[in-house]
């Protein structure tokens, strides 16, 4: 029995198909600098948790969408933003209930430094275990810690905020609190609701004045 040839035009098709299917799964680079970057006054210290190890043996890749802000509520005098770069890089902050069983998160900031511990096209562990919050937005965590100036950080954290929302078109009603995703934990699925978190920018345990406050000063850096 002799087999017809598959039309070119199915051939082509096919290549297509398998062509999209290997550029969904494909790594989205990093967003470089914005053109505004280069003039602004903050620095980032990358100090990224070791490739293949401590919550990156398992890469997620994501195309931000939001911007999640925390505070890490660690008041001790060294817990700066190199501190918890430190620890995180060594693997020292475990979760026995999320996917990874290490907490991860992108950037850490204080009043004179920011760090940044993920790449900012990898999914981390800061938010909601398998939500929205960590499948689809930038952590950063703002320092807590004795002697910190909280408006200073405040201000260093808007500027990056900003930075990263012109670097992956985000608009500014994604740049949210922790506070608003709802935490279903990996391991039991038990409802956790929603944690008060950063917390000194929030109302009664909700975005209110203070948080709006917060993002007029995003606004004013973009
Ligand atoms: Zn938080």
């Amino acid at each position: 029995m002799k087999i017809k040839p598959a039309p070119v035009s199915l051939l082509l098709a096919c290549l297509v198909a398998v062509g999209a299917l290997l550029l969904s799964c494909a790594a989205t680079p990093e967003a470089p600098p914005s053109a505004k970057f280069n003039q602004s006054s903050i620095k980032i210290t990358k100090a990224l948790i070791p490739n293949g190890r401590f919550g990156r043996h398992k890469t997620r890749f994501m195309r931000p969408r939001y911007i999640t802000i925390h505070s890490t509520q660690n008041f001790g005098g060294g817990a700066d933003a190199r501190t918890h770069a430190r620890l995180l890089q060594r693997g020292g902050l475990k979760s026995e209930h999320n996917s990874l069983g290490f907490l991860t998160w992108h950037f850490t900031v204080d009043d004179h430094s920011i760090y940044q511990t993920l790449p900012t096209n990898e999914q981390g562990q800061h938010a909601d275990y398998e939500g929205t919050g960590n499948r689809k937005s930038i952590g950063i965590e703002m320092c807590e810690n004795a002697g910190n100036s909280r408006a200073a950080t405040l201000d260093r954290t808007a500027k990056l905020a900003a930075e990263l929302m012109r670097r992956y078109d985000i608009p500014l009603k994604n740049v949210v609190p922790h506070q608003r995703w709802e935490r279903i934990r990996f391991d039991d699925g038990q409802n956790l609701g929603r944690k008060n978190c950063p917390h000194f920018l929030m109302t009664d345990g909700k975005p209110g004045p203070k948080w709006n406050a917060f993002l007029a000063q995003v606004k004013g850096h973009l």
